[in-house]
C-alpha cells in the first residue's frame, strides 16, 4: 500500500497545489494521501468529488501532527520516503527501496514552504529527483513512475461514472455507473 504525505499545506495559497498533488497521488498509483498543514475541507471536498466521478477506493484524510504520522508509519514497520531536491537520486535508490517495501507499507512525503529538518532524520529515505529545485507534483508523479510503473496509471478505477477511452483526436467519455 502506498500513501502520500503532503506537508504544510496552507489555505487559499496551496489549494491548486495540494489538489493536484492528490490527484497525481491517485492517477499514479498511490492509494491515498494525508494532507498536514492548515485544515481544508474545500481541498479535501474537490479531490473526494473526482474520486466519486473517475471511480477508485482513493483514500483522503486531514492530520494536524505529521510527526505523529511518521511515527505511527514507523512503528507499523512501513517505510518512509522523503522527497527532497537535497536527497539521493531515486535512479541510483529504487532498487533497493523497491526491495524494501515488497511486504511493506510506502509513506510518499513531499513537502510545501520550509520541511522541518526532524522530517529529514525520521524517515528511512531522502530522494532527490534531480538535485534542483521544483515541484512536488513533478517529483511525485516521477517517482510513483519509477517505483510502480504503468500498471499504477493503468489500474482500473471501480465504479467510476466517467470513463475516458484513449481516442487519437477529440475525446471519448463513457458515462453511468461503470464497474
Ligand atoms: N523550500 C522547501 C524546502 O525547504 O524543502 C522546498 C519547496 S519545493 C517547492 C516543495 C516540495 O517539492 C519539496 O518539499 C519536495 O518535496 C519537492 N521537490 C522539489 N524539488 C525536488 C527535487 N529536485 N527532488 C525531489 N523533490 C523535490
Amino acid at each position: 500500500m502506498i500513501t502520500v504525505l503532503r506537508l504544510g499545506h496552507r489555505v487559499i495559497r496551496d489549494q491548486r497545489v495540494t489538489t493536484h498533488v492528490a490527484l497525481t497521488a491517485r492517477a499514479f498509483g498511490a492509494d491515498s494521501i494525508i494532507i498536514s498543514g492548515e485544515r481544508d475541507d474545500g481541498v479535501i471536498e474537490s479531490i473526494e468529488k473526482v474520486c466519486t466521478e473517475f471511480g477508485g477506493g482513493f483514500g483522503i484524510e486531514y492530520a494536524k501532527n505529521w510527526k505523529r504520522v511518521i511515527e505511527g508509519w514507523k512503528k507499523k514497520n512501513g517505510v518512509a520516503i522523503h522527497l527532497t531536491m537535497y536527497g539521493e537520486d531515486i535512479d541510483d535508490k529504487k532498487e533497493e527501496i523497491m526491495e524494501k517495501c515488497k511486504e511493506r507499507d510506502m509513506l510518499i512525503i513531499v513537502g510545501g514552504p520550509k520541511v522541518p529538518f526532524d522530517v529529514y532524520k525520521m524517515v528511512d529515505y531522502n530522494i532527490a529527483v534531480g538535485n534542483q529545485p521544483h515541484s512536488e507534483v513533478a517529483a511525485l508523479a516521477i517517482v510513483l513512475d519509477r517505483l510502480v510503473g504503468s500498471e499504477g496509471r493503468k489500474k482500473r478505477f471501480m465504479s467510476a461514472k466517467k470513463r475516458i477511452l484513449p481516442n487519437p483526436v477529440g475525446k471519448t467519455v463513457v458515462e453511468g455507473l461503470l464497474g
